[in-house]
């Protein structure tokens, strides 16, 4: 059993959707079938935005933005508050720009009020860039309030939003969010290998206005433009089996209800910090209000180490949880996303992961861990 920050375990829903025939891309049937995903995800989106679903794992998605929007020379306020966003530095020095990096300690979130401090300080600044969820720490941006003071100074946001969207709600038109990434395999519950975009008239601009603006490369966000938004057709052929399971999950999600999804994730995640401080654990992030929907990063107790917990599951219980992340603390992550947002997975993940402690010599107590998540899941209503 699998409770990793994705790919995560599919619904039988998903798993039968995309185990069907591929279709040739060119049949009519696909074309609508592809149209019919991108009106869904823009629905997802919750945006008028168009959308483009690039044919890769989100890292192409990412590096596309970088590729398509910067310029040498250009400024990019690039905002850092766990590994992926000090990693978008390095897309942005590839591709000529000039970083100034806005950080703060990795169990903690970004403060609009320094992103406009920033802004003013620095009148150069032509792109920010964020992330919305930020996976390895367990925490969130405050994306909203940030992309709308970006706006104020006329600077176009990119967001990786690999590991928010459908779980984490925004807005994109309110929001100031131009050219937004994420990926089918988080919230979503599906397959890892496409790239979910949303781009705004901002955002296309820019990358028109571009002094050689991006054309004829596997990272071209403009090719899409050129190809499936302007004539329907592709410009190579796409991955039928990952569009059969997006479709599928992107239906499910709709069917349930965005906000209603949200919820869930909200009250599970809610519950999941009640079970960690049960077991006598405290979550990573600075507070509750900046912590994650689709992650819990929890502090080890005293003597275990990361490798040692996550190997004792897998090995004597064959349970995954996915690698802690490379920030300098002894944490490690339960993730309940998707199928795994359910009353039934989070307190068996919990059980196990007392049990494994216990194992290794921890002082928990079994079943508190469970007994103080089940308390908050007397909520559920889901
Ligand atoms: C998952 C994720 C990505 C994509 O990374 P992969 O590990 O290649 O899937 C990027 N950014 C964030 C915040 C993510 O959670």
């Amino acid at each position: 059993m699998s409770f990793t920050t994705g790919p995560l375990e599919m619904t039988e829903r998903t798993l039968r959707d995309q185990a069907r025939q591929l279709v040739f891309h060119q049949d009519p049937a696909f074309i609508e079938m592809f149209d019919r995903a991108s009106h869904m995800l823009q629905a997802v989106y919750r945006t008028r935005h168009t959308v483009v679903i690039m044919q890769a794992e989100a890292l192409l998605g990412l590096e596309a933005a970088a590729a398509c929007l910067i310029s040498p020379g250009d400024v990019v306020l690039n905002l850092v508050s766990g590994p992926y966003g000090k990693w978008y530095e390095l897309y942005i020095q590839k591709y000529g720009g000039q970083a100034i990096e806005l950080a703060v300690p990795y169990n903690q979130a970004i403060d609009p009020d320094d992103v406009r401090r920033m802004l003013r300080r620095h009148p150069g600044i032509k792109f920010l860039s964020m992330v919305h969820s930020d996976t390895p720490c367990g925490t969130v941006n405050p994306v909203g309030e940030i992309g709308r003071i970006a706006r104020e100074f006329g600077v176009v946001t990119i967001m990786d939003t690999v590991s928010g969207l459908a779980g984490e709600p925004i807005c994109p038109e309110e929001d100031g969010i131009d050219l937004a990434v994420a990926g089918p395999h988080k919230f979503l519950g599906g397959t890892p290998g496409l790239s979910l975009l949303c781009v705004s008239p901002a955002a296309w601009d820019a990358m028109e206005r571009r002094a050689s603006p991006l054309r004829g490369s596997y990272l071209s966000i403009l090719d899409w433009k050129d190809t499936w938004l302007a004539q329907r057709r592709f410009p190579h052929t796409p991955s039928v089996g990952e569009v059969y399971a997006l479709e599928s999950c992107l239906s499910q999600v709709l069917e349930f209800g965005l906000d209603r999804y949200a919820a869930r994730h909200r009250l599970i995640a809610e519950a999941c910090r009640a079970g960690a401080r049960g077991m006598g654990l405290q979550p990573w992030p600075a507070s509750d209000a900046i912590a994650s929907s689709a992650v819990t990063t929890v502090h080890l107790p005293a003597g275990i180490t990361e490798d040692q917990l996550r190997a004792r599951l897998r090995e004597r219980y064959g349970i995954m949880l996915a690698p802690g992340p490379a920030i300098g603390a002894q944490v490690f992550r339960m993730s309940h996303m998707a199928k795994m947002a359910h009353p039934a997975f989070l307190t068996a993940q919990l059980a196990m992961v007392e049990r494994a402690l216990a194992d290794l010599g921890a002082p928990v107590r079994l079943g508190q861990g469970v007994g103080a998540a089940l308390d908050v899941l007397g909520r559920w209503e889901f």
